[in-house]
């Protein structure tokens, strides 16, 4: 069976190292990889559009040796038509060897990879992963830091919504020695199932704030996101708090000097353009090591033939067709044949989690 990656924890530690090993040789040998994946394709199912995404997909995989097929938006496919994304799973797996799907369910992905036979990378579903990304940001820093483990890392912005800081969280939390300086406005501070669920659970030390320029001389890495003023219930709050979230020159003056800054792009004012040339600006380079983590991760996949899948099969304690799931963008809300499938998280207090999307629900017998 294929191996797919749908949630950057489907990744153990030492399986990261080794793909963050491999784009590094990637950079260092070009000419080794030039032809790696000659004959193979690359199928990009974009149902909503993310340039930047495929591009760098694609790009990944040309340089690789191989082709690339796709599209890049649901109605140019056959989705306006109404095929399910389990139909389109199986039908692409004739014409290509592997996908990359962006969709705007969560859980679509995951739904591709139970019916797929290759592998199947989540491009971004909903608001749900990114794990492309996550590998991007941990690629920037290990290159940046020379490791992953025992950093103060700034996460500043949005918060709440941003899932790219959720999925850097879960990621870096399970390494030795880091600590989450959260920077945000009250209205956007991480959500408490982060908190519990993740930083506790790995007894990973953070602190909350919401003053950039102070928290900003001890940090190692401060990762920049935007703050969306449709987030705010109330214009007035949203204008008197933007400027504070934007780094300039003279804010950086009390970083360390070797601080990395990171910015998962694209980026509106919340990174002065005046701070580019700054050496420790590494966003731009970040985009580079998108491209090279992609290759990186397409190569390694299409070798990895007999690894396990996400199956249909689930274990006693899951909960099938149980609770449907209130979650209005997880997939099983529009693809009606599907199951409802909910996992156990705690079920002591009757806490179970979608399977798809990961939305939270309470249950007990009688
Ligand atoms: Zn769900």
């Amino acid at each position: 069976m294929p191996r797919s990656l749908i949630s950057i924890l489907d990744l153990s530690i030492p399986e990261l190292d080794d793909l963050i090993a491999t784009a590094n040789d990637i950079i260092e040998n070009p000419a080794k990889y030039a032809e790696a994946c000659k004959g193979k394709k690359l199928a990009t199912l974009f149902y909503e559009p993310s340039t930047r995404t495929r591009l760098s997909f694609e790009a990944a995989m040309l340089e690789l040796g191989g082709s690339v097929l796709g599209f890049s938006e649901a109605t140019s496919s056959s989705a306006s038509k109404g095929e399910s994304v389990a139909d389109t799973a199986k039908v692409i797996s004739c014409y290509a060897d592997i996908i990359a799907m962006r969709h705007p369910r969560d859980g679509a992905p995951f739904v591709a990879a139970q019916n797929a036979t290759i592998p199947v990378i989540n491009a971004g579903d909903g608001g749900h992963n990114h794990p492309t990304q996550t590998l991007t940001d941990l690629l920037t820093i290990s290159r940046e830091k020379g490791r992953l483990d025992h950093l103060t890392v700034g996460l500043c912005g949005d918060l709440k919504y941003g899932r790219t800081v959720h999925s850097l969280i879960e990621a870096m939390s399970r390494y030795e020695g880091v600590r989450f300086v959260l920077i945000s406005p009250e209205e956007l501070k991480v959500p408490d199932y982060i908190k519990y669920e993740v930083m506790d659970k790995h007894a990973t030390p953070y602190e909350e704030t919401a003053d950039l320029e102070a928290a900003l001389p001890e940090l190692d890495i401060l990762y920049m996101t935007r703050i969306q003023r449709e987030r705010f219930a109330d214009p007035y709050e949203y204008e008197r708090l933007k400027d504070s979230y934007v780094l300039t020159p003279e804010k950086l003056e009390r970083a360390k000097a070797d601080m990395a800054i990171l910015h998962p792009l694209p980026r509106v004012n919340e990174i002065s353009v005046r701070v580019d040339d700054d050496p420790r600006a590494c966003y731009f380079r970040q985009a580079l090591c998108g491209k090279y983590i992609r290759m990186a991760l397409i190569y390694k996949l299409l070798q990895e033939t007999d690894q396990p899948s996400p199956s249909k099969i689930h274990p006693a304690d899951y909960l099938v067709n149980v609770i449907q799931c209130k979650n209005p963008r997880c997939i099983t809300n529009v693809e009606q044949e599907l199951d409802q499938v909910y996992y156990p998280v705690n079920p002591e207090h009757g806490i179970y989690r979608c399977l798809y999307c990961e939305e939270k629900a309470k249950y007990t017998e009688n």
